[in-house]
């Protein structure tokens, strides 16, 4: 499934350019154009699932393979001092791109509770 009206779908599609972190057949992971952290990165699933509630139930290996590339990215990055990962998800998170992706946010202290 892939929409045409949908930035991260554009994005996967190479319709929209960005800095690419890792390709792979089902998986991009790509640098955030407006980072919070020294290192943000966005991973997505190249498909289209609104969120990260509807990839797990409907298709939770390729939810797997999301928490893979996490894997491969946290070590190609040398993030050993750790990082964070979140899925915004509906509007009391703030999600503002209705494509399932995580952010990984590292290269700084990172608050908790988020606020
Ligand atoms: P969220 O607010 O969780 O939906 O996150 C969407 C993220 O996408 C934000 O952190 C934006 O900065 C990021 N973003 C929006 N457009 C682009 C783009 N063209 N390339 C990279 N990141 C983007
Ligand atoms: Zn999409």
């Amino acid at each position: 499934m892939s929409n045409s009206d949908c930035l991260f779908c554009r994005i996967a599609a190479g319709e929209i350019p960005s800095s690419p972190v890792l390709n792979t057949d089902r998986i991009l992971a790509f640098r955030d154009i407006a980072p919070q952290a020294p290192v943000h990165i966005v991973v997505i699933p190249k498909a289209h699932f609104a969120d990260v509630a509807e990839l797990g139930a409907q298709d939770p290996a390729l939810a797997g393979e999301l928490i893979a590339a996490i894997s491969t990215i946290a070590a190609a990055e040398r993030l050993a001092d750790g990082f964070r990962v979140v899925f915004n998800t509906g509007s009391d998170a703030g999600q503002t791109v209705g494509h399932v992706h995580a952010h990984i946010l590292a290269g700084r202290s990172l608050s908790w509770p988020p606020g």
